[in-house]
């Protein structure tokens, strides 16, 4: 059978999914694997997220399941995907341990990702020395697999690149065993960063600014009610703005040409720019563009919810998958480690050649 290309992503478990992943990495990727062109390895990240998470476990182990759920309700299929968490494939952490002779701490602290990460997170110079090192892990996880391809949101790339400045060095020094991963990213550059719903940075779960795909409706309904537009769009007949406001960047991430005819068939909207004019000019108010996203989201997350109430009904159903992915995961990293290991030459018992060193070595001298 003709190996097919790898694509390898995760998410890290310090809250439940929200719709950055959706549009920024979870759509790419079960598009993806129903392409049925790859070979698919989807991780929970708990030990990534217990890099900055270190003195609250308890927050990462009850999300584990959490985003596993996620993934199930959007599609990711265990028939067609490896699912596995993190910890449970140690041969990740022995990747990491000898991939973090590759890299420089200077080059970790200059990663644009993990410095902004390091600004939001305020660690000031307390930084934990895994979390400095977390692009070194992820390293590990996509190489493991041998990865071609990695869907990830834009914030990711800066990481991915270290990634492949690793498999460089290690193939250079200890010759071609590993693979250079390239990000992919989502289809508009709209989704590559979604963010929050108060305007502030990108959504993010640690950060309290999202909106959850697992959110109930009313729990939607005020998150984007609640959204601010423009400040000086005061009555309904001013001219608005566009730019900087935050119903409109979620508008171009999620509407489509369906969405008019669905949800505002009596308008003469044929797309986005139409409805953007409108605002600009006057006479559309904040309260219909606001429904109008509304009952997109809704519309997108309806389905999703509804997927997820069965595998919440199926808990058992849920940890076997995550177990059989596991197991599936050890077999295929521990294959990499065995050749990373040889390439090295630290496979010393299996090691014919510096058997026979050592043996004429002491032979010559004791003659
Ligand atoms: P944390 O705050 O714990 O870092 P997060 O919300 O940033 O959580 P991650 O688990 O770090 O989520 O990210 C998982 C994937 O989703 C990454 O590929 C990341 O680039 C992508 N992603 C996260 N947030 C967004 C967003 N707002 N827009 C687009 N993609 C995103
Ligand atoms: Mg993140």
């Amino acid at each position: 059978m003709k190996k097919l290309p790898v694509y390898v992503t995760g998410d890290r478990p310090t809250g439940k999914l929200h719709l950055g992943h959706l549009v920024g990495s979870l759509r790419k990727r079960v598009e993806m694997q129903n392409s049925g062109k790859y070979d698919c390895y989807v991780f929970i990240a708990d030990m990534q997220a217990l890099t900055d998470n270190a003195k609250n476990p308890e927050k990462i182990r009850k999300n584990v399941l959490e985003v596993a759920l996620d993934y199930l309700s959007v599609g990711v299929d265990p028939k067609k995907s490896t699912i596995f968490l993190q910890s449970q494939v140690p041969q990740l952490c022995e990747l990491t341990f000898i991939y973090l002779n590759l890299v420089t701490v200077s080059r970790l602290e200059r990663n644009p990702t993990v410095k902004n990460e390091i600004k939001e997170k305020g660690f000031k110079t307390n930084i934990p020395a895994g979390f400095l090192v977390y692009p070194v892990s992820q390293a590990a996880d996509t190489t493991a697999f041998l990865a071609n391809y990695i869907p990830t949101g834009e914030d990711q790339l800066p990481v991915t690149e270290q990634g492949r400045e690793i498999v460089r060095t290690f193939n250079s020094i200890y010759g071609d065993v590993l693979v250079e991963a390239e990000g992919v990213l989502a289809d508009s550059d709209k989704c590559y960063r979604l963010p929050g719903i108060d305007g502030k940075g990108k959504m993010s779960k640690s950060l309290g600014n999202a909106i959850y795909l697992s959110d109930d409706t009313e729990t939607v309904r005020k998150k984007v009610f609640d959204m601010y537009t423009d400040p000086e769009h005061i009555t309904v007949d001013m001219p608005g703005h566009v730019k900087g406001n935050i119903v409109f960047t979620y508008l171009d991430a999620f509407a489509t040409p369906e969405s008019f005819k669905k949800f505002l068939p009596n308008d003469n909207y044929t797309c986005l720019d139409d409805m953007k004019k409108h605002y600009e000019k006057g006479g559309l108010g904040d309260v219909k563009i606001k429904k109008f996203l509304f009952d997109i989201i809704e519309d997108i997350l309806q389905p999703i919810r509804e997927k997820r109430r069965y595998y919440e009904q199926n808990i058992d159903e849920v940890i076997q998958i995550l177990k059989d992915g596991s197991e599936q995961a050890r077999i295929v990293a521990s294959q990499t480690v065995k050749k990373v290991r040889k390439a090295m030459g630290i496979e010393y018992f299996e090691d014919d050649a510096l058997i026979e060193y050592y043996k004429n070595k002491f032979h010559e001298n004791g003659e």
